[in-house]
């Protein structure tokens, strides 16, 4: 993830990857299937932008592209291109 996504993937967000906390895209599940912590499950995610997503009410996935779909708490949706 860190080598993939070289920064932060909230949209507009330069905080270097190396600085950022692994998110789990989908919530980690004690109870679920094995596999949860594979690398398309994680994203690297800046603090501040880790508690939005945790406490606040924005939401993302990543889409077969690589990229990152975020809908905003207004429901405005953005795109994070993957760096290529
Ligand atoms: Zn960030």
């Amino acid at each position: 993830m860190i080598l993939r996504d070289t920064s932060c993937v909230f949209p507009g967000c330069t905080v270097d990857a190396r600085r950022c906390d692994l998110d789990h895209i989908r919530p980690y599940d004690d109870a679920g299937p094995p596999g949860q912590t594979r690398p398309d499950n994680l994203a690297p995610l800046c603090r501040r932008h880790h508690r939005a997503k945790t406490h606040g009410r924005w939401h993302y996935e990543r889409v077969d592209t690589g990229d990152y779909a975020w809908t905003s708490p207004s429901g405005r949706a953005y795109v994070v291109a993957h760096p290529s």
